[in-house]
């Protein structure tokens, strides 16, 4: 489907009472709709999404699309190696721990795909 149809059917469903919520689907990062009945929709994915907390708790994961994790890995690669280019010569302080604290935040989650991916 189409941005542009995904939209509309968005436009939609708002009319006929969802209301926008400030969660994304986990698959598609799609603004997620909180349908009359109280389920949640992506109107990308076209199917109802289990709230992240029900998700956690039952241990099973949403994010399931290897690609997307794929994606996502190597976007914090590029960063890492953004990163590092970036580092002054002489930091200050204040660059140093900036620089371990976005780091660290990288690193993590690469931690967090793998997790996911195994
Ligand atoms: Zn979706």
């Amino acid at each position: 489907m189409s941005d542009n149809e995904v939209t509309k059917r968005m436009g939609q469903l708002l009319r006929k009472g969802a209301a926008l919520l400030n969660t994304a689907c986990p698959k598609c990062n799609t603004p997620l709709l909180r349908l009359k009945d109280g389920s949640m929709y992506c109107a990308k994915c076209d199917k109802e999404v289990v709230e992240q907390t029900a998700v956690a708790s039952s241990g099973e994961l949403q994010i399931s699309s290897s690609e997307t994790l794929n994606q996502l890995a190597s976007k914090v690669l590029v960063s890492i190696e953004l990163l590092i280019h970036s580092f002054p010569e002489k930091p200050h302080t204040e660059e140093i721990r900036a620089f371990a604290k976005t780091a660290r935040d990288l690193v993590e989650i690469l931690k967090r795909i793998q997790e996911v991916q195994t």
